[in-house]
């Protein structure tokens, strides 16, 4: 099942691909527990007759949404970023209002000049749940997505904390589709992850070289938290990222970044300098 997020009067919709056609739900009951109800139902749930008039991409996500990512998930951009692998999945928190939809413009703050891409698969929760054993994680998701982990790293590096680096107003992007978990391999384990930026391939790597897979993750955090339907889990970045490259790339205005999630979709979002006009 692919799902497309779009935007309504009302806030996000997912509605149900069919072909290149989106259908909205039948009864739209909210975001989360529309999600859940996609998440337990599938594709037996039921959907208009006539498809979404000129969908136009949402994020796949609201306000109430955790946004939950893990630094540091792939071994080789540990050793780019001269970071031991972890023990633990290190996560940190982004804001919906850090983010984008496919499409949207990213924005370079006027403030520095090391804004960072990272191409990423992210889970999407279907299913809430506390202290979720790993051998039972995977039935809490409803599927996965793309990401871009938009970083300033100037900010990100300034302090032990990550949270004012990885949350500048509109520098990352999420969605637009959300592929059921039924519809790629358990865990979207063996996925390419790929960022290119003006075209150019700058990111190539493989989900399967997660030091935490899928249902690593999904358990740990809800060791600490309940999951809701709607929660949103960034799983990191392969190697290849701007800063650690030599010479190192940063975005510029103008730029084109696309993250590609094999089987999942592709994110496309043009970068404007702050302030800039169209
Ligand atoms: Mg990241």
């Amino acid at each position: 099942m692919k799902l497309f997020c779009y935007h309504t009067p009302n806030g996000p919709m997912l509605g149900v691909c069919k072909g290149d056609q989106v259908f909205s739900l039948y009864d739209d009951h909210g975001w989360a527990e529309n999600i859940g109800l996609l998440h337990k139902f599938g594709d037996r749930l039921a959907v208009a007759d006539k498809p979404v008039a000129s969908p136009r991409p949402a994020i796949p996500a609201t306000v109430k949404s955790k946004i939950l990512c893990v630094g540091v998930n792939y071994a080789e951009h540990a050793a780019e970023g001269k970071t031991a692998p972890p023990e633990f999945p290190n996560f940190f928190v982004r804001y919906l209002s850090s983010l984008v939809a496919d499409g949207e413009n990213i924005i370079l703050p006027k403030v520095s000049a090391k804004l960072d891409f990272e191409a990423e698969m992210v889970i999407v929760v279907g299913k809430g749940g506390r202290y979720i054993p790993r051998d039972k994680a995977l039935d809490h998701v409803l599927g996965y997505t793309t990401g871009m982990d938009g970083s300033v790293r100037d900010y990100q590096k300034r302090t032990s904390q990550f949270t004012l680096g990885k949350n500048f107003d509109r520098s990352g992007a999420l969605g637009p589709y959300i592929i059921s978990h039924d519809s790629v391999p358990p865990g979207a384990k063996g996925l390419n992850v790929q960022s290119k930026v003006n075209g150019a391939l700058m990111q190539d790597g493989n989900t399967a070289e997660m030091i935490f897979d899928s249902a690593a993750i999904v358990s740990a955090a809800s060791e600490a938290m309940t999951l809701q339907p709607g929660d949103i889990i960034f799983t990191g970045t392969p190697s290849g990222v701007g800063f650690a490259r030599k010479p190192p790339v940063f975005l510029k205005d103008g730029d084109i970044v696309e993250v590609a999630v094999e089987g999942i979709g592709t994110l496309k979002n043009r970068v404007k300098a702050e302030g800039k006009l169209e």
